[in-house]
């Protein structure tokens, strides 16, 4: 439709708002010199009333429901919505300001309502349910069917089908988890402020590295407790404590303050919000048709089904249970060797696993960080896409970009062709939030018949140069880079034609893009093209390489089954088939009883502060991060089996089914194109020392 430029265009001075206009850019990346934080506003209060407008029209055509006039019509609606949407809340993450955070505030319930006005537009469901029912009689091909499905099962998954009476119900099921989850939070965040260990005898920090005691002295000195030590329980104060202090007493009182949350029997206690949680998403999850919450989340991933994902998680479980028994012994050893006298527990095991790790794994970082210049590992990481798929990266010095750090490469085809644009920012500042990540600025796709590329944005908080010493960075963050960079891939090479499916993977699939990448990082036949030492050029050492290659074997049994009892718990909590009262600690010994969980080991998260599950988007679904590990073991594993980590041929059927056409069916069956075969947990146990 064409656009009309109210009057909310033009602001006082005449000046045109970017967002209403083509942007008149090399390859149209957003104008950042040219936006002003005033124009977001106008132009997201735009972007709405385009796209209701829109919406109105394919309402009220009088025409029957067809594909065009209805589906691929709502697939195209929003464009300004979007355009501005992306670059605001990209900016919002990497270079914030006051302005910018209270405008996200303003615009959080603006959003939310217009999202929720399009999902109960019962005109508008009416009409794509007409095309859906009549989808495989329409001349139809796969992809337009596959959008239409993915249409009417968005509506479905959020009630748009059921009676007016049961969408009422849903509304107030909705509303009394959304607060139940916030209680929780609550409770959580109040059970984890309660907690000091407060420290006056300096004989208590004994064992504890000078940056550690440091940063406790901090801690105590911004609580008032001048010359003490506080550590908390957020992990940085926590996990340095258990690693290394050797009054176990206190490593005890802290892990104990840790493991306890939410479970005091005080005003915080989680008990009750969780067994409400559980209850009230087995009623919401049969009032849409499924037997279970788990079976209504997983009906939307690559595992589709619980038992599924049951199947898999025990299959792990049965291998790592054996490695930490032996972990257990390994570090019994020790404690009798050193005349303790004592039984390992679980408040022990970070204490003793650190002298096992530096008896056998001593991987330290000082001695790493010379051959990891970050400009090298940047060369790396393009050189691994340029040897599988023959793709260039140009520097470009001509594009806007959001703050002067940034980089900005033009990504070609081997043949020159475009492909799109990528936008590196490396490293900390006050404006933006902790973590990476990657985004876009533009998603591939089609538009008036025509294909439009990718503007990918990957954001760090990487080691800074200081001085004359380049930005040198430790192995974590070496493969940080691999992973977000593979994210950045998946976007650049997606092919799709329609917005709703175009590399729409499920949150299963989401990080094997990624996560494959890291296994080249760490491949000695790649370490030894990037990794040059940054003063004299010399090659990384093999001894160290070795030392790499080791490192991911250290205390995989513990790491692999804590993550999977928390896993398997998440299931059992979700796999409620009838809503009924239940008591959350009885209901959580009993899991894990069932499965043998050893007395040493706790799950990665207890019930009363496993946040990701009751208060984050992970119910049903903290399965999904060695879902996806299990999958890059996997596909990596094809590359090493063919004997050659850069088979040009795989990397063309990897980069074209499990990149490019993505989002083009069922995870599964993508993944199977490309492998011929449904992914094995061989590869991962082998990766983590578990066969
Ligand atoms: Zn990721």
């Amino acid at each position: 439709m064409t656009v009309v430029l109210s009057t909310l265009v033009l602001n006082a001075q005449k000046r045109i708002n970017p967002f209403f206009v083509k942007y008149q850019t090399p390859f149209q990346v957003p104008p950042f010199d040219k936006i002003d934080t005033s124009d977001y506003m106008p132009a997201f209060l735009e972007g709405m009333k385009q796209q209701n407008a829109e919406i109105a029209t394919i309402v009220k055509n009088t025409a029957a429901p067809t594909f065009a006039n209805t589906i691929l019509a709502f697939d195209q609606s929003g464009k300004l919505l979007t355009r501005v949407a992306k670059v605001f809340f990209n900016l919002n993450e990497a270079n914030t300001s006051d302005q910018m955070q209270s405008l996200a505030r303003k615009l959080s319930p603006l959003l939310s309502k217009h999202s929720d006005d399009i999902a109960l537009n019962a005109k508008l469901f009416k009409r794509i349910k007409a095309v859906y029912e009549k989808r495989k009689i329409s001349k139809l091909d796969a992809q337009q069917i596959r959008l239409v499905e993915k249409y009417y099962r968005d509506f479905e998954r959020q009630g748009a089908n059921l009676t007016k009476e049961k969408q009422e119900q849903l509304r107030k099921l909705n509303a009394e988890l959304s607060m139940l989850s916030i209680t929780f939070g609550e409770n959580l965040l109040a059970e984890n402020n309660n907690f000091q260990l407060v420290i006056d005898n300096r004989n208590d920090l004994e064992g504890l590295p000078e940056d550690v005691i440091a940063a406790a002295a901090q801690t105590a000195k911004e609580a008032k407790m001048d010359g003490k030590w506080v550590f908390t329980l957020d992990k940085p104060s926590m996990i340095p404590f258990l690693q290394y202090a050797k009054n176990r007493e206190l490593r005890e009182k802290i892990y104990r303050g840790y493991f306890m949350r939410g479970n005091n029997g005080n005003k915080n206690d989680n008990n009750e919000t969780v067994a409400k949680i559980a209850k009230l998403r087995v009623e919401k999850a049969r009032l849409l048709g499924f037997d279970s919450y788990a079976a209504y989340i997983i009906d939307d991933n690559m595992a589709k089904t619980p038992a599924k994902v049951d199947e898999f998680l025990m299959k792990l479980w049965n291998a790592a249970l054996p490695m930490s028994k032996k972990e257990v012994e390994e570090m019994q050893k020790i404690i009798d060797r050193e005349g303790g006298n004592f039984k390992l527990q679980p408040w022990d095991w970070w204490y003793y696993s650190e002298k096992v790790r530096k008896e056998k794994y001593d991987l330290d970082d000082n001695e790493l960080k010379p051959y990891f210049s970050l400009t090298n590992v940047r060369d790396g990481m393009f050189h691994v896409a340029t040897q599988l798929y023959g793709i260039t990266f140009t520097k470009r010095t001509d594009l806007p970009v959001f703050q002067k750090d940034v980089e900005t490469y033009e990504v070609k085809e081997a043949n020159g062709k475009h492909l799109g644009i990528l936008y590196l920012d490396y490293y900390p500042r006050a404006e933006k939030r902790g973590g990476a990540w990657c985004t876009d600025f533009r998603s591939s796709g089609w538009e008036d018949g025509k294909k439009v590329d990718a503007i990918e944005s990957v954001t760090f908080n990487l080691t800074k140069p200081t001085g004359d010493i380049p930005a040198l960075l430790n192995w974590d963050e070496v493969t940080t880079m691999f992973h977000e960079f593979g994210h950045s891939l998946h976007g650049l090479f997606v092919e799709g034609k329609y917005t709703r499916t175009a590399g729409n993977v499920p949150q299963d699939y989401v990080e094997l893009p990624s996560q494959v990448m890291e296994n080249w990082a760490g491949e000695p036949e790649v370490l030894r093209y990037y990794a040059k030492n940054y003063k004299t050029g010399e090659v990384i050492p093999e001894k160290l390489i070795e030392k790499i290659q080791n490192s991911g074997r250290f205390n995989q049994g513990f790491i692999t089954l804590e993550y999977l009892a928390a896993s398997i718990l998440d299931m059992d909590f979700h796999e409620l088939t009838q809503p009924k009262d239940i008591n959350v600690e009885t209901f959580e010994k009993q899991a894990m009883d069932k499965i043998g969980l050893i007395p040493e080991i706790l799950p990665r998260y207890r019930s009363t502060y496993f946040a990701h599950i009751f208060n984050g988007g992970y119910a049903a679904g903290y399965y999904v991060y060695i879902w996806a590990a299990v999958l890059d073991a996997d596909a990596f594993d094809a590359f090493k089996q063919s004997g050659d980590i850069y088979n040009k041929a795989l990397a063309a059927k990897f980069r074209k089914y499990c990149l490019a056409e993505s989002g083009d069916d069922e995870g599964m069956i993508q993944y199977k194109k490309f492998r011929g075969q449904e992914p094995s947990v061989e590869a991962l146990l082998k990766r983590r020392g578990l066969e």
